[in-house]
């Protein structure tokens, strides 16, 4: 039987796998195995040629018992709801290994943002918001960037918010540039608490960082400062990088300023300076310590996890490792950090950006790094210590942590 790749329904596969281990109450299950509220509309969009083109829009709220929604919006031509279902039901699981005060939504145009000009793309982001203003704010769901979308995006949209609302409230959506609110230190966040993560898998591994090879699938906001910090903060000789359009290999180890330089110039990886072209399956199959998905969902798969030869598997990404590629990496001894604990780091400072902006008081980078490292450092430690209580694989160690925050949280609201 072929292995089912439906976001949604892998998503509830690994719930259901910890609700047995945990022996959580069947009514509990069931409650969390589905999202609260969600979404469905569509948005008109005058197009520069005069046309009007009616795009698909979603958000979900997949529970808010420990604090407003929080999750990104994706802009990409194969969304659906089952994906944007599953990646809100992964930040609620998110925010409570993280322990930040939030609970777990997202949202997602169908669309492909590299065929819309920038006022088409500015008109998209402002119908985005007229859709959905009515259900998010500080206290209901604060929306931020993910694949395809920005901090100017982000920017349209708390202003057609607030010409909405009529007042300033730059917390209702996170991500933003530093001029309108944002917090220093978000854009690199995300790959920064994964580095954190990966620093402490390989202390406990007892695996020296300095030198070890590493690759990394993906080249966006997150892949890219994985390349940069993995390079300048664990010292990791990073050979392989890609793109959705192939990847670059160089067995010395790539420069991170070279390889962003020829990506902003030319908009792809390929024909980087001195490097090899290889595959995205290449790159996941090759022999390196560190392995990074940090592009889109389904990239390990029953059909080459047996192939992988990492060590630790660090996914940045959302998604990345099916249930049967976790089941072939767990019996070879790799050792991963599942994504809802690696990429927390996102969450984590858009979360220092809503106190912020709550305070109308602003840390430097170096408070939120420190911040960053406590708040990572006390996540994986509690997920590591979970995986050797209960002689668990680390994913499910992740959701017992998590799915028994939110669970607490429920009880004691008295919804279950
Ligand atoms: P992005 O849009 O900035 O970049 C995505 C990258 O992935 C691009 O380089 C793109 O070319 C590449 N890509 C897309 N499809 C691919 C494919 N089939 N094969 C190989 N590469 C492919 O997105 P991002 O913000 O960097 O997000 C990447 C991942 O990290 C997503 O899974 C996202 O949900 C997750 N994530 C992002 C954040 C954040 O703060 N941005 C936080 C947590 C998790």
């Amino acid at each position: 039987m072929s292995e089912n790749l439906n976001p949604f329904a892998i998503a509830q596969a690994q719930l259901d796998k910890a609700a047995s281990i945990l022996q959580l109450d069947p009514d509990m299950h069931a409650f969390l195995r589905e999202p609260m509220r969600e979404f469905h509309f569509t948005i008109p969009v005058r197009m520069d040629d005069g046309r009007v083109q009616t795009f698909k829009g979603f958000r979900v709220q997949y529970n808010d018992a420990r604090g407003p929604a929080k999750g990104g919006i994706r802009f990409h031509p194969d969304e659906t709801i089952d994906t944007v279902r599953a990646l809100a039901a992964w930040m609620t699981w998110k925010t409570a290994v993280a322990d930040v005060p939030l609970g777990g939504g997202k949202g997602g145009v169908v669309c492909d943002p590299r065929k819309l000009s920038t006022g088409e793309l500015e008109r998209l982001a402002r119908g985005y918001m007229r859709n959905i203003a009515g259900i998010v704010g500080i206290t209901q769901d604060v929306p931020a960037p993910d694949v395809n979308t920005n901090p100017q995006i982000m920017s349209w949209m708390l202003d057609e918010y607030e010409v909405i609302a009529r007042h300033r409230e730059p917390g209702v959506i996170t991500g933003k540039p530093l001029a309108l609110g944002g917090s220093a230190g978000r854009s690199p966040a995300t790959a920064m608490g994964g580095m954190v993560t990966i620093r402490e898998a390989a202390r406990v591994l007892g695996l020296p960082l300095a030198g070890a090879t590493c690759a990394i699938q993906g080249y966006g906001n997150v892949g890219s400062f994985a390349h940069k910090l993995a390079v300048e903060v664990l010292g990791l000789n990073v050979i392989a990088v890609s793109d959705e359009y192939g990847g670059v290999y160089a067995g010395n180890g790539l420069d991170p300023d070279i390889v962003s330089t020829h990506i902003r110039r030319h908009g792809k990886l390929n024909e980087c300076v001195g490097t090899d072209p290889c595959t995205n399956a290449d790159l996941l199959e090759m022999k390196v310590d560190v392995l990074i998905p940090a592009a889109i969902e389904n990239q390990v798969t029953g059909q080459n996890a047996d192939r992988i030869q990492a060590r630790i598997v660090a996914e940045l990404a959302n998604g990345p490792t099916t249930p049967e590629a976790d089941k072939i990496l767990t019996e070879k001894g790799v050792y991963i950090i599942p994504d809802f604990l690696c990429n927390a780091g996102g969450v984590t400072v858009s979360y220092f950006e809503m106190v912020q902006n709550a305070y109308q008081f602003y840390w430097d980078e170096a408070l939120v790094q420190q911040r960053l490292d406590q708040k990572m450092t006390t996540a994986f430690q509690a997920v590591h210590e979970m995986a050797k209580q209960k002689k668990v694989e680390t994913r499910v160690a992740a959701y017992l942590v998590a799915v028994d925050r939110v669970a607490e949280a429920v009880r004691l609201r008295g919804w279950v």
